[in-house]
């Protein structure tokens, strides 16, 4: 029995540990040795127990061996069974880089990657930007007049924005532009989103998807000289267009073509070009541009270019004025009022210099929106759900501990405390995750599958988060008008949900149907093996691949259920007494998350790309993963302040609590029950580990947004702060001063009142108190003070009749 034992710890550990095939089997030789010098065990136990060895690791470890046993047969019906990758899917599996998802599929993951990366921070004149024209940009902003009176940015408005270099952000310097970082660009975002949506959304666009991020990537030098330096200045404002009428998801398959053809251009005859037809639909920034992005499929029926006549997706750009050009229509999206229109495009000549890149770049197009849509997605986007967060965070938590009901500021309700709790501990997430993934900008990378998992948990995050807000401000929340900060907000949710791909999509197509072939130890050498045409070589990569998978699948069965055991508390990773169970946790989900994801792929195949609830919820497991290592790094980057200990606490309990529920919806739902109870047995051996974060956690975490503290400056850093007293805003921090500052006067009226010294606690009582000497002529004017302060905080706009009626004119 203990040799027995001895032989399967000996494996046991090596699985664990992911030693080298070949180690194992000595490791095992020199047991089995062992065994035949020290034990009884009968003489022909010990011969079995040779040729089991010899059966199994001798092959294993002979490659040519096991390449004609094994592998060659499986590799047949591979190629038989595994579906060809279309070249959109490839061109999507080729774009940006693997980064930090790759740890977490790995199941072991390295944590000197994280601790290694930087911290986000400004360089000096990044700083001075923001707290210069950014902020004099915002204090122009009147988000009102922009939303209800003008529809638009005021006439100063844009020339400042253009005056300043707000839409040279990533322009080099070399074409007068900012350069500046990823991270300053997501703060420059983050700041103007909280103060208005709509400037937001018009300073995000050429900094983003506009053509600027393609042309400097894929320009050639006489589009990059020309254009950047207009785009830079604000001469040329551009808009990109790709989603049409009858392709909005499926952008790959817009029918707007493009076909190659001489014809006439600037007064020029017989120039080679292309004749355009297009329909495109929700374009921002079209209504105003004056240099239009379009993405079209080009046709070649002459043979002109080559000798291929589906030349693919193409890019182009195009001047407003070029003839046949139709634009200036607006959308009107979700009460906002940034530029979004359709552009149509009818018989437009162009010459083939308009093609971004020139001809070299014919037929990339798809391959180029995919590499730069990462920015969009990565920083905007996450930086307007941030912003929106963080005001939240800020000025909810300001109102609820003005607004008294039943003589009780309303945040201390434990009702109000729950949906509190729920706005800073998203905001804490919501913060970090958007930090990360500029850091990975930052470095150089472009890491697609992150770049999605940040738009979509920070924006159903903001969802959430915005929700919550409404309901706690319930009607000063919903009536419109000056002073209403929130409303904007809640109706741009969708906005940033739907554009940049919809969410569903992200999360049930993109993130795991993506970030499982990239970021998967093995996979996509397997597939690319069995699609290798070089047959000889595709069977020997494909052994190769096909075993080191194996390894790992035992390595991550061996691993999760020892850490679900252990509750993984022997696992040696960075991090305080404070924060260290959590990379504990972190290991062991990423195990279980490796394993589930293997038998996924095992269980459903090809079908896996259209069982979308099961790639959904493993894009959940990771996406929740990808959060919690952003927490702990936001905490660490931010000085690791113990008071801010209990958001990191919240936020990794509620992550940890979706990665358990979306695995167990996973395993629950497989179509072999039998496997997925098998699974559940491996990977939570002592049921679930995971709960929400308790109520005592959410009381502490709301308590933040109650009063002024460090934690709660730090939560809500960077959002524009408005020290006018009758903003929206403002009025609302004003009022919030006074209150903490009356807060034991408070106290003394309520004990008075108590005691039966005062007949009211209402506003009344105040002369009664000072009459009665309870408190002082200077308290009773400061108490005085305060409840004017807080009336102002607390009014709702007011509107005539007449003030109903949009004019025509
Ligand atoms: C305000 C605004 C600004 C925009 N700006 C631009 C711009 O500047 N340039 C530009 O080119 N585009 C822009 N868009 C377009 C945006 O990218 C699209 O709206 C988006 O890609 C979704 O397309 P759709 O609205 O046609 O929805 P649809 O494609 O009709 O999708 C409807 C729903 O079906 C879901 N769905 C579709 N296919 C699948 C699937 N296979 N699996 C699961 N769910 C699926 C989607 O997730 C969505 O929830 C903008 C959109 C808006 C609203």
């Amino acid at each position: 029995m203990i040799w027995t034992g001895l032989l399967i710890l000996i494996i046991l550990v090596s699985a664990y540990l992911r030693l080298p095939l070949l180690l194992l089997s000595l490791l095992l030789a020199a047991g089995l040795v062992a065994l035949n010098i020290f034990s009884d065990v009968g003489s022909s136990q010990k011969i079995l127990l040779w040729i089991l060895f010899a059966a199994v690791f001798v092959p294993l470890n002979l490659k040519p061996v096991r390449l004609n046993l094994f592998s060659r047969a499986i590799y047949r019906v591979m190629k038989k069974v595994m579906p060809t990758i279309s070249q959109t899917e490839q061109e999507a599996l080729d774009a940006g880089d693997v980064w930090w998802e790759a740890e977490l599929f790995s199941g072991k993951p390295d944590f000197s990657f994280l601790q290694n990366l930087p911290k986000p921070e400004l360089s000096d004149a990044e700083q001075a930007f923001l707290d210069g024209p950014v902020e004099e940009f915002c204090e122009m902003l009147d988000d009102w007049q922009i939303t209800h009176v003008d529809y638009d940015l005021s006439p100063e408005a844009w020339q400042f924005a253009k005056d300043n270099g707000l839409f040279a952000l990533i322009i080099p310097e070399q074409y007068d532009g900012k350069d500046y970082s990823a991270y300053c660009h997501s703060q420059v975002v983050m700041k103007i989103g909280s103060r208005s949506g709509s400037a937001a959304v018009t300073v995000m666009v050429p900094n983003s998807l506009g053509p600027g991020k393609l042309l400097m990537t894929y320009g050639t030098e006489e589009q990059k000289d020309y254009y950047l330096p207009r785009l830079a200045k604000g001469i040329d404002i551009p808009c990109f267009g790709l989603t049409g009428p009858d392709a909005g998801s499926d952008a790959g398959a817009m029918p707007d073509t493009g076909v190659v053809c001489y014809g006439s251009y600037e007064g020029k005859e017989n120039v080679l070009g292309i004749r355009l037809n297009w329909a495109k639909r929700y374009i921002t920034l079209a209504p105003v541009a004056t240099l239009l992005g379009i993405a079209f499929k080009l046709k070649d029926p002459e043979h002109l270019l080559s000798e291929q006549e589906d030349r693919g997706i193409t890019l182009a750009l195009i001047k407003r004025e070029t003839k046949g050009v139709e634009v200036g229509r607006r959308h009107f999206p979700a009460n906002h009022a940034f530029m979004n229109g359709p552009i149509r495009g009818k018989d437009v000549f162009v010459p083939l210099d308009s093609i971004i890149g020139g001809v070299d770049y014919v037929g990339k197009g798809w391959a180029m929106l995919m590499e730069c849509l990462g920015d969009g997605r990565a920083i905007s986007l996450p930086a307007l759900g941030t912003a929106a967060g963080k005001m939240a965070a800020k000025y909810t938590g300001g109102y609820s501990r003005i607004r008294q009901q039943f003589h009780t500021p309303i945040g201390y309700f434990e009702g109000v405390e729950e949906a509190l709790t729920e706005i800073a501990g998203q905001t804490y997430v919501m913060d970090a995750s958007r930090s990360l993934v500029a850091v990975a900008l930052d470095s150089g990378a472009v890491p697609s599958v992150i770049s999605a998992i940040v738009k979509l948990q920070v924006m159903e995050r903001m969802r959430g988060v915005i929700n919550h807000a409404m309901d706690i401000h319930g009607g000063h929340g919903i009536c419109m008008g000056p002073h209403n900060h929130l409303c904007r907000a809640y109706q741009l949710t969708p906005v940033g949900i739907t554009v940049e791909g919809a969410n569903i999509l992200t999360r049930t197509m993109i993130i795991f149907g993506q970030g499982a072939m990239r970021s998967h130890p093995y996979l996509l050498k397997e597939v690319q093996a069995v699609h290798n045409k070089n047959q000889k070589q595709g069977i020997k990569d494909f052994d190769n691949a096909l075993f080191a998978h194996l390894g790992f699948i035992i390595s991550n069965i061996v691993r999760s259920f020892w850490l679900g055991l252990s509750f993984a508390k022997f696992v040696n990773t960075p991090g305080d007494k404070d924060t260290s169970r959590y990379y504990q946790q972190l290991v062991r989900m990423s195990s279980a998350f490796a394993l589930l994801s293997d038998i996924c792929f095992g269980v459903l195949g090809g079908s896996l790309k259209r069982r979308e609830k099961i790639s959904g919820r493993l894009a959940d497991a990771l996406s929740n993963m990808y959060v919690i290592s952003a927490v702990l790094k936001h905490y660490e980057n931010q000085g690791s302040h113990k008071q801010d200990l209990i958001l990191v606490k919240w936020a990794c309990e509620d992550a940890l609590f979706n990665v358990q529920t979306a695995l167990k919806g996973i395993m629950k739902n497989l179509p072999v029950p039998f496997v997925g109870a098998l699974c559940n047995f491996i990977i939570f051996p002592l049921t679930k580990p995971y709960q929400r974060p308790d109520d005592r956690t959410g009381h502490k975490v709301a308590r933040l947004t109650l009063s002024s503290n460090e934690t709660l400056d730090r939560l809500s850093a960077g959002v524009y702060k408005s020290n006018n007293k009758d903003n929206a805003t403002g009025r609302i921090a004003h009022a919030l001063q006074f209150v903490l500052k009356t807060n034991e006067l408070q106290h003394k009226l309520r004990d008075a009142y108590k005691q039966g010294r005062l007949l009211s606690r209402n506003r009344d009582a105040y002369i009664e108190a000072k009459e009665k000497n309870i408190i002082t002529d200077g308290e009773y004017e400061l108490l005085v003070e305060t409840d004017e302060a807080i009336q102002n905080a607390i009014k709702v706009d007011e509107f005539s009749f007449s003030g109903w009626k949009i004019e025509t004119p």
